[in-house]
């Protein structure tokens, strides 16, 4: 695995204009992932992580109120400050490409899958429709899919084959960063396995990189090397998987490890009580405090910073260090 810096969020913010006032979907997210690594994205739903996404990929929605901070992508310089020119030319497919949530249920019905895995070569690197043809065929090579699927239409694939051929969308420009948004939600268990045995393969094949957006965390520990913890628009915990799983230290990680199913314990899995907050007003301080069961006065009214731990694992919470253990050490 190469070690270069690949990506680089910095302060990364995206707030959406709502008639009640913004949702601050992503409030100062930093992170950096190198070449050839996975960063997994875990938290419930609505916790900002597809929003911060599209603020990496910026494809970003028409009532945006705030979108700042930098995402330096490789040699190509920062998204946020260019142009939508450049970001078209330089990164967007070419660099980074996405598997946008539901995917396989937005193609195009009246295209033929093939045409569709052509159409960004055609569109973007301006091949020849013989030429996008043969780039197409490969790509559905590499992920699996049959020859005769070329001229399939979507509704003629199972859920698997679908999600297939939005895979090799992503890929067919051979991008160095692939961002996937839920990739296997919507499959079953077994077509869920193939299509991960399929994520691992490639990213071995490739040496590519990948953003893993899930609420699920045994899905993420599958294909992690870094483990991103969203709660409220923001990073609660970074680090290597191997931290974040085995040494997680705050506690709405804590809190979803052990809302984890184990078949091999018979300990029952917890429910994290309450409910995320409302992005429009999140709560002072520390955003979960409401829920958390060591939140102290300071927590109410200070926000915490992500410091280092040691070893690049962050934490964001007053009592880093002191609440420090296994998933199953605190109640
Ligand atoms: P899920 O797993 O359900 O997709 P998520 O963690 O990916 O959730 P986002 O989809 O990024 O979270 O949503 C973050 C917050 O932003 C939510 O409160 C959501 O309702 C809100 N939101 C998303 N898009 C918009 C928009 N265009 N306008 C207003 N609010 C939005
Ligand atoms: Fe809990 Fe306080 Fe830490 Fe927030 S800062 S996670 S409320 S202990």
């Amino acid at each position: 695995m190469k070690m270069t810096a690949l990506l680089s969020v910095s302060g990364l913010h995206l707030y959406y204009r709502t008639s009640r006032g913004p949702v601050r979907a992503v409030d100062g997210v930093s992170l950096e992932l190198k070449e050839g690594e996975t960063l997994a994205v875990v938290g419930e739903s609505g916790s900002g992580k597809s929003s911060m996404a599209y603020a990496i990929i910026r494809v970003l929605p028409r009532n945006v109120q705030r979108y700042c901070g930098s995402v330096v992508f490789d040699d190509a310089g920062d998204i946020v400050s260019m142009d939508e020119e450049s970001v078209r030319r330089k990164v967007r497919w070419k660099g980074i490409s996405m598997v946008f949530q539901g995917a396989m249920n937005s193609l195009n019905p009246v295209v033929k899958v093939g045409e569709q895995i052509m159409e960004p070569l055609i569109i973007h690197l301006g091949y020849t429709k013989e030429g996008a043809r043969g780039e197409a065929a490969r790509a559905m090579v590499d992920v699996g899919l049959p020859d005769y699927v070329m001229d399939r239409y979507p509704h003629e694939l199972s859920g698997g084959m679908k999600q297939r051929a939005v895979i090799s969308m992503a890929l067919v420009m051979k991008p160095k960063l692939v961002i996937l948004d839920e990739p296997t939600s919507a499959l079953d268990v077994m077509t869920q396995a193939n299509i991960m045995n399929l994520l691992k393969r490639l990213k071995r094949q490739y040496g590519l990189s990948y953003i893993f957006i899930t609420h699920d965390l045994a899905l993420a520990s599958e294909l992690a090397d870094i483990v991103a913890i969203m709660y409220a628009g923001k990073i609660v915990e970074l680090g290597s998987a191997e931290d974040v799983y085995l040494r997680p230290a705050h506690p709405y990680t804590q809190k979803l490890l052990r809302s984890v199913p184990l078949l091999r314990e018979d300990r029952e899995p917890e429910f994290i009580p309450g409910a995320p907050p409302d992005l429009v007003d999140p709560p002072p301080g520390c955003r979960f405090h409401p829920r958390c069961p060591y939140a102290k006065e300071i927590c109410r009214r200070e926000e915490p910073e992500l410091k280092d731990m040691g070893g690049e694992h962050m934490v964001a919470c007053h009592f880093t260090g002191e609440l420090r253990g296994g998933a199953d050490g605190l109640g």
